[in-house]
């Protein structure tokens, strides 16, 4: 028998409504609502539809984007003071700065410079220390969808075997984090893992984070786990495939999320939620 879909657009969409419900209500309740700020630098074509989708999805869900675009040639200088000004505006409780910057600007000067209390991504030094700590202000939204989606299979987390491929700051480290704080056994594995089929074999959760189209087969994956693929790969004919293999892994696996329509959907719809959640805090309300 073959995996159950875990259908990210769909668990996305129910996640926007129930932000959308939720902004009416703060609005109503206290004035505030909440506010992203969406910086892109330059033209790269991927960030241009990553930055319109978040702003389509903030649109049905009551959020204010505050959008800005700036050319290639933007300085850091120019954009550090973008970030000074957002980082004061009281109607902004979010700020997403679209990666990846031009080269001129050093990404990491970038990120810190965001304040900690607006860093709707999770990647500010401070954000990431505190989700090593268990006590995130925000979890980055890929990881994040990343766990909701492994909640939505109803499989507990707690005493599983879980491999994370990819060890990337945005993505395979904190997912691990995560899952390490829900009580899953956690292996990392990145480019120097040495038998990672066999790793991967043991995995009964399984989260590919590489930017490698297909790389984990079948004969990687372990009868009725639950995989989560998060890579994107565009191939030569202009369609997207993840990092697993699906057609053959969805022979064995017990769920598996597509792509697209799988963790795409879900990092968006993080990222709303966690411009939601700043906004609560920043009006003192909670639910
Ligand atoms: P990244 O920064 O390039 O990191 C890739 C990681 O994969 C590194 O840790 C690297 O190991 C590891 N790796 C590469 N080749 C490997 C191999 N052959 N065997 C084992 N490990 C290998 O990538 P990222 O930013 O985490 O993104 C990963 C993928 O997810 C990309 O396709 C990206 O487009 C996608 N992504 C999707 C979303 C979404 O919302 N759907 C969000 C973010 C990223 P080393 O550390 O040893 O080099």
């Amino acid at each position: 028998m073959g995996a159950q879909l875990l259908d990210g657009k769909a668990l996305a969409q129910s996640i926007r409504e129930r932000i959308g419900k939720e902004t009416t209500e703060l609005v109503a309740q206290t004035g505030v609502r909440p506010g992203l700020a969406a910086i892109l630098v330059g033209d790269d074509p991927a960030s241009k539809l990553y930055v319109k989708n978040k702003q389509k999805a903030c649109d049905a869900a009551g959020i204010y984007v505050d959008e800005h675009k700036l050319p290639a040639s933007t300085t850091q200088a120019e954009l550090l003071a973008l970030i000074e000004k957002v980082n004061a505006d009281p109607k902004l409780h979010g700020i997403l700065v679209q990666l990846p910057l031009p080269k001129q600007i050093d990404s990491k000067v970038i990120l810190e410079a965001v304040s900690p209390l607006k860093d709707a991504d999770g990647f500010h030094p401070h954000n990431m220390g505190r989700l090593v700590e268990g006590m995130p202000l925000f979890t980055p939204c890929t990881p994040k969808g990343v766990i909701k989606m492994i909640e939505a299979t109803g499989t507990p987390i707690e005493g599983k075997r879980a491999v994370v491929v990819g060890r990337s700051n945005i993505v395979g480290k904190p997912a691990a984090l995560l899952l390490l704080h829900r009580n899953a056994t956690v292996t990392v594995c990145h480019s120097k893992t040495r038998d990672l089929p066999g790793v991967c074999r043991e995995a009964e959760i399984l989260v590919v984070a590489i930017g490698k189209a297909r790389f984990v087969t079948a004969d990687m994956v372990r009868p009725g786990a639950v995989v989560i693929d998060v890579g994107v790969n565009r191939l030569d004919d202009g369609t997207f495939v993840g990092d697993v293999d699906f057609e053959p892994v969805r022979e064995k696996a017990g769920w598996i999320s597509p792509v697209p329509g799988g963790v795409g959907p879900m990092t968006i719809a993080m990222l709303l939620d966690n411009t939601l959640e700043s906004a609560k805090r920043a009006a003192g309300w909670k639910t």
